[in-house]
């Protein structure tokens, strides 16, 4: 009974990914869904691989410059009120457009619920591209997505942030590590609180795998990088932060695809 219950508190506390079977039927929906961009519903070309046409893309709303060198939140010339929202040991944030918006949003909304890994490739790409104080590019160490509970993500069969974190892992040549965190409990849909409901709402929803010789120990020191497909209050990708932080990591970092404006951004 003792060997039982030591070897159960090593048992993996994440859920397994998606069964074989899950992930070539996406892969074949892929293939077999009418070719059309998930924005302007116009037929794709075929040179246009992903989801999205190459003319919606180009109308893409990038967050304007100058931006904050921390947050990467537009400050239009004044001093940036985003970043005291950010907790000491988040380096720096950056997302490529503002959401909503009828092109990230479609592209999200594309990733998220139908899991096409063709559009999560093309929005890796975009995030790949996105500018960087030196010191953050000379040292991320790994991209952690933000887990989803084992519940949304068994219902999903896929978590769309580890896409992301693949795409992206693929551009930077630095690991992706899906399993370094976990969230602990759902949290439900935040949508309607608001940003101090919000942050109650995830505190301590996260944590790294308890495991002395597996996440916390590899992270001890690192400065890794949360990977998220929208940055609304940052209550979510904080909480993760901090649960990071907490396990021995030394700087965090956040990248996103989209981005919710805050009151007074254009
Ligand atoms: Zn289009
Ligand atoms: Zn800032």
């Amino acid at each position: 009974m003792i060997a039982r219950a030591a070897s159960a508190t090593h048992e993996p506390t994440h859920e397994p990914t998606p069964s074989l079977a899950a992930r070539s039927l996406r892969a074949t929906l892929d293939l077999l869904l009418p070719r059309t961009c998930v924005s302007c519903d116009r037929s794709l070309e075929s040179n246009e691989g992903g989801l999205v046409c190459s003319l919606c893309w180009s109308r893409l709303a990038l967050l304007p410059s100058p931006h904050c060198a921390r947050c990467g939140h537009p400050t239009e010339g004044r001093a940036c009120r985003f970043c005291a929202t950010l907790p000491p040991f988040v380096r720096a944030a950056r997302s490529v457009c503002w959401v909503p918006h009828d092109v990230g949003s479609a592209a999200v909304h594309a990733l998220k619920y139908h899991g096409w890994t063709a559009t999560a490739r093309d929005m890796g790409a975009r995030m790949a591209r996105l500018a960087w104080p030196a010191d953050v590019v000379a040292e991320r160490a790994a991209l952690i997505p933000v887990p989803l509970s084992p519940t949304r993500e068994r219902e999903r069969g896929f978590n769309q942030a580890a896409l992301l974190a693949d795409s992206l892992a693929a551009h930077w040549e630095v690991p992706s590590w899906p399993d370094a965190l976990v969230r602990t409990r759902a949290t439900g849909t935040q949508t309607r609180l608001t940003p101090g409901e919000r942050s109650a709402n995830v505190r301590h929803a996260f944590e790294v795998p308890g495991d002395p010789h597996g996440a916390s120990a590899r992270m001890r020191g690192l400065h890794l990088v949360l990977v998220d497909d929208v940055l609304t209050t940052g209550a979510t990708l904080n909480a993760c932060a901090a649960a990071l932080f907490e396990a021995g990591a030394r700087t965090i970092s956040y990248i996103t695809f989209g981005r919710a404006r805050a009151s007074g951004d254009r």
